[in-house]
């Protein structure tokens, strides 16, 4: 077994070989402009785009003439969302999005809404889930769009993206869906979910970083984003740029692998994920999971363990490479945004840590794992006079500091 080991899946993934190696061709050999429609070196790499267009939509039931590329999800949820916004103005200035959604979807929202939109951020139920009468109810005649994620980055919990589609339909509001931590790896169709704007990225199905896609349906009804970057009219004038074409023809591969690998790699992912759990769970008292207990993705596994904080927590199993609900991110020891939603307490979510994992994890990493983690929290605890106190039955909450 190899050190350190990787358990950030939900963060990157390393690009599988068989996606470098259809990317290698297109940056030497076959390094045409897709746009240069007279010659050869043109041609070839515009078929590739298309193969890999035809491979993206497929992979969410949708045709390849309605997949934009962009340079990431960040870039892919800022065209929907803002793009949405100055096409519609006109009908409404009105958006519905939550609490939890990533960064990428917030800070959009947050920009229109300095700039005379009015944003509706529903609140998420204590699995992190926002439910269809909550954004039925939050709709007026003003709303053009709702923005909700399929499967959450941080604790995993999947949405009921298809009953929040239905109820966009009713009312004929445009429905996007940030779909990064499912696309491809979990089946989705985009006509059975009512879904009109999709949201997905290279680097989180084994792909390359800095490439993403948005898919953009074309009828029933045909939805149209304002650019933010103007410029030669590419990609049916929503993004213009020289197309990234290795990095392209590696995310339409990198999409066709997950599709193809699907049916042996969710059980296998989950049941690595259950292995994870269940051996901590067995051993460590006092440790809660975050997020919700089945509607959630495969691969993430997120732990409050009570009494440790988190930070110290993970420098106890340094060669395990994981991510924290607490500060790690901000200087401003505020711990985690998604876990104070979920009406989590500061002990909680400052004693979070997300373990994700993916294709290349092993078994023997889980066991690894499990190990390293549960001496470490032990370890932890011993010195903790809090843990000392609540083991002894005393209710830490009708403690009288002397410092108050
Ligand atoms: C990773 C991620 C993003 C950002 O994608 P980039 O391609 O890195 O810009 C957005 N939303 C979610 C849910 C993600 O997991």
């Amino acid at each position: 077994m190899k050190l350190p080991i990787y358990m950030d899946y939900n963060a990157t993934t390393p690009v599988d070989p068989r996606v470098l190696d259809a990317m290698l061709p297109y940056f030497q050999d076959k390094f045409g402009n897709s746009a240069s429609r007279n010659h050869e070196f043109g041609w070839v790499a515009e078929e590739a785009v298309e193969k890999a267009r035809d491979q993206v939509g497929s992979a969410i039931g949708a045709s390849g003439k309605e997949i934009i590329w962009t340079s990431g999800a960040t870039e892919s949820n800022n065209i929907a969302i803002k793009g949405v916004a100055g096409m519609y103005r006109d009908k409404g200035n009105h958006i519905i999005t939550q609490v939890i959604e990533h960064k990428a979807v917030i800070d959009p929202c947050k920009y229109l809404e300095q700039n005379g939109y009015d944003v509706t951020f529903l609140p998420v139920d204590k699995h992190g889930m926002v439910h269809p009468e909550q954004v039925r109810e939050a709709m007026t005649d003003k709303t053009i769009l709702v923005s909700i994620m399929h499967g959450n980055n941080e604790i995993g919990t999947i949405n009921p993206i298809k009953g929040i589609g239905a109820v966009c339909k009713e009312r004929d509001v445009i429905f996007h869906v940030d779909a990064c931590q499912t696309f491809a790896k979990q089946p989705i169709d985009v006509e059975d979910m009512g879904i009109d704007l999709l949201s997905a990225s290279g680097h989180k199905i084994y792909g390359p970083k800095g490439m993403g896609a948005l898919y953009v349906r074309r009828k029933r009804p045909r939805v149209r984003c304002e650019p933010i970057v103007h410029g030669g009219g590419h990609e049916r004038g929503m993004r213009s740029g020289t197309l990234n074409v290795p990095g392209i023809v590696g995310m339409g591969r990198a999409a066709e692998l997950c599709v193809e690998m699907r049916v042996e790699e969710l059980p296998r992912i989950t049941a690595l994920r259950n292995r994870l759990k269940d051996g901590l769970f067995a051993r460590l008292p006092e440790i809660f999971l975050n997020g919700h207990p089945t509607e959630r993705i495969p691969n993430n596994l997120n732990i409050s363990f009570l009494y440790v904080e988190g930070e110290s927590l993970m420098m106890g199993f340094s060669d395990i490479a994981v991510s924290s609900g607490s500060a790690c991110t901000s200087a401003s020891l505020e711990p985690s945004y998604v876990l104070k939603a979920l009406g989590l307490g500061d002990d909680l979510a400052h004693s979070s840590i997300r373990f994700s994992i993916g294709r290349f994890t092993t078994e023997q990493e889980i066991d690894y794992t499990i190990e390293r983690v549960c001496v470490a929290v032990e370890k932890l605890r011993e010195m903790s006079p809090l843990f000392e106190m609540a083991q002894e039955g005393i209710d830490l909450s009708k403690v009288q500091w002397a410092a108050h």
